[in-house]
């Protein structure tokens, strides 16, 4: 009975996990989604401590004491860690997370295969070597999958919040091939001979390496989309995990996330419009003080006075504000969205362009102006914004800056080359609002802000806001 209780448990755990994806997809219903996700998570971790049976002895799960010290000190880790991290750090703690998830992966492959091989030695026969040659495959390919994302991830980890630094050699990816190869190879012999227990440290040990040095490398400023792929590899090796212990909600779980997070980096790939090979063997972005040459020297800019700016807001039919990282290191979401309060009582149509990788995560403007509560259908993403631009008198950037680029249009040298952009110059004036003419994550430099039609008005987008708010009410 309790089995089939707790497999109706999976199921709907299961089914939740499905509508909560689906309704990540648009702001309006993702808190509810990841609620929905993590009430589906929790009936099924609560099903599997009281219901689980193994089919062998019969038992249940015991060791309450251990598995609910676990859950109290991960929760309020969790919970901690989530309310504290700024939307800036995102990127990080997702890495941290996501790395927990892939080192749960390997030290269940651990755990098991230390049970298995006790049971082997008891009973070395042939037929049961044989009968154990599945779960041995299912043991290392968790076992190097999760700990190539355990590793990779704490890596990215460091990059992001700057403790480690970029760091390549001669040949690495070579020598990261032959780790990668050897640790292959080995798992294959211990499949055919799984008397040969110590292997799987020496396949632990490799993959760990390989995570290490494949991620090393990277520019830091692509980790987002490395993060993003290696959360896919977590979700493969989770889904081991459920194929190991014949647990239906985990297998669906890691698919899920597998799915997910592989469909994420081909979406982040061609909205910058880049290979997953450029990401993981070029350098783009790591340099942040480098300005790219390829177009020359640009010319001279212009600055617009922030009663300027004001006026020209205040008397303008309609604006366009383009959010970008800026707005979300200066976390002036919520003095944003009371400037378009401001600008809708004087009667002017105020909309958001959305670019789909402005800011540091997919969805990132979305949410920073979300906690602001700006009105989603304020939003405009990308290929209506560029129908919009036309009409629109004043185009505001707040802290974006390759996403407003025109080399990616015009320029074949440069890096950005291809990426969709939003087609500002399209509008009748472009107000640049960022704190000096320093480029963005690419490292390139923006003929935009050259251009006749466009100003600059300089200064951290908050203070600027906050101005332009008290200045807007004067006019
Ligand atoms: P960019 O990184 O291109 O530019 C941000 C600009 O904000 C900088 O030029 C900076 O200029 C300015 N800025 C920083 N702090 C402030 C502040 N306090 N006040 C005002 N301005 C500020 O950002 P975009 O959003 O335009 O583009 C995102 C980039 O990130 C793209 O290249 C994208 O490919 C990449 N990316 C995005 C991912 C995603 O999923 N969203 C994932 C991985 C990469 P200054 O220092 O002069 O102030």
């Amino acid at each position: 009975m309790s089995e089939h209780i707790l497999n109706i448990c999976y199921l709907v755990a299961s089914v939740t996990f499905i509508l909560g994806l689906k309704m990540l997809s648009n702001p309006a219903s993702a808190r509810k989604g990841n609620l929905v996700a993590a009430g589906g998570m929790s009936i099924a971790i609560f099903a599997t401590i009281f219901l689980y049976r193994n089919a062998e002895t019969g038992e249940h799960l015991h060791n309450f004491g251990w598995i609910f010290c676990g859950l109290i000190i991960g929760g309020i880790a969790g919970t901690l860690a989530a309310k504290k991290v700024k939307m800036t750090a995102m990127p990080e703690m997702v890495s941290l997370f996501n790395g927990m998830g892939g080192a749960c992966a390997a030290l269940i492959s651990l755990v098991e295969f230390n049970h298995l091989s006790k049971e082997l030695a008891l009973n070395p026969g042939s037929e049961f070597i044989a009968s154990s040659q599945s779960t041995v495959l299912i043991i290392v390919l968790g076992l190097i999958i999760g700990s190539v994302s355990f590793a990779g991830s704490m890596i990215a980890w460091g990059k992001l919040n700057g403790k480690i630094k970029d760091f390549s050699f001669t040949g690495q990816n070579v020598l990261n091939l032959v780790f990668l190869l050897v640790a292959l190879v080995l798992g294959a012999y211990l499949v055919t001979n799984p008397l040969h227990a110590n292997f799987i440290y020496i396949i632990f040990i490799l993959a760990l390496l390989y995570g290490v040095l494949f991620v090393m490398p990277i520019g830091g400023a692509d980790m987002p989309v490395v993060i993003s792929l290696l959360n896919s590899f977590t979700g493969v090796a989770a889904a081991f995990g459920g194929f190991l212990y014949n647990n239906k909600v985990m297998l669906t779980g890691g698919i899920l996330v597998g799915a997910a997070g592989t469909l994420l980096t081909i979406l982040m790939c061609k909205a910058m419009n880049r290979s997953l090979k450029n990401v993981l063997v070029g350098s783009f972005g790591g340099n942040k003080n480098a300005v790219a040459t390829g177009a020359g020297a640009q010319g001279n800019y212009k600055e617009i006075t922030l009663s300027d700016a004001a006026m020209l807001m205040s008397y303008a039919n309609k604006v366009m504000i383009v959010p970008g990282y800026g707005l979300a290191v200066a976390q002036a979401q919520h003095t944003c969205h009371e400037l378009e309060k401001i600008l809708a009582e004087k009667g002017v149509e105020v909309k958001y362009a959305i670019h789909p990788v402005a800011g540091r995560m997919p969805g990132h403007m979305n949410v920073l102006l979300a906690e602001a509560d700006v009105n989603y259908e304020k939003l405009e993403e990308m290929e209506q914004a560029n129908d919009e631009f036309k009409t629109t008198d004043v185009v505001l950037i707040l802290g974006a800056n390759d996403v407003v680029n025109p080399a990616a249009k015009t320029d074949p040298a440069s890096p950005i080359y291809g990426m969709p952009i939003l087609e500002v110059e399209q509008a009748k004036t472009i107000i640049v609002n960022k704190r000096s003419m320093k480029p963005g994550y690419a490292g390139i430099e923006n003929n935009l802000f050259f251009q006749p039609k466009t100003s600059m008005l300089f200064g951290d987008a908050k203070k600027v806001l906050q101005d332009l708010c008290t200045e807007i009410k004067t006019v």
